[in-house]
């Protein structure tokens, strides 16, 4: 299982970072390795001083497709879900400085935190789904998959002229603004369409 994330697709996050806004999907991989387990608290690594998170909405791959095209990428996936991104930005800042790859900065262990999948059916549209972050009970994120600058199908599409993608892989989505760090004794829960989907101690 791989998961495929995808970087700067809200406009606002693009901004709180002072990045560009891509001409292309910004694209990265986490390794399996990275998945937080189910029900297991996260331990901020001791490389980084400022681990940020990010939620994102999530789509797991049905079945095997490589060169999607657009209108068929809805036949690849039937469940949606919300996890984290965590993001040690210190190291990440450092590298991008450099030039370097990012995956250190993503791909450390538990820095995917996959939440409860819910099927298609339950959505009338999947480019209007509301999504919140919150921290400590207080809400730090709140995104619409209508905001994304590419949609569901078109980034399955896109990513699939890559990588082939297989059944049980997961495409991170990108995450709006409202990027932060953490802190032990935090406590993180996301919201997608109202419903709860993971909830994640900070250790
Ligand atoms: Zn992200």
């Amino acid at each position: 299982m791989k998961i495929i994330c995808i970087g700067r697709n809200y406009t606002d996050h693009i901004k709180e970072l002072s990045n560009e806004r891509p001409e292309e999907p910004v694209v990265f991989i986490k390794p399996d390795s990275s998945v937080l387990p189910k029900e297991q608290d996260f331990y901020i690594p001791e490389f980084s001083n400022e681990i940020h998170y990010e939620v994102e909405v999530l789509v797991k791959i049905k079945k095997v497709g490589k060169h999607i095209d657009k209108k068929f990428a809805h036949k690849y996936y039937d469940e949606i879900g919300l996890g984290i991104d965590f993001t040690a930005r210190d190291l990440q800042s450092k590298l991008k400085e450099k030039g370097l790859p990012w995956e250190k900065a993503k791909g450390f262990d538990g820095a995917a935190v996959i939440g409860k999948w819910l099927h298609v059916s339950n959505f009338q549209d999947v480019n209007a789904l509301s999504f919140s972050l919150f921290k400590n009970e207080k809400e730090v994120q709140k995104g619409n998959t209508s905001l994304m600058l590419w949609k569901i199908d078109e980034l399955l599409s896109y990513v699939s002229k890559f990588f082939t993608l297989k059944k049980g892989d997961i495409i991170f989505t990108g995450t709006p603004a409202g990027v932060g760090k953490i802190q032990v004794n935090d406590y993180l829960s996301g919201v997608l369409e109202g419903q709860e989907l993971f909830t994640v101690k900070i250790k």
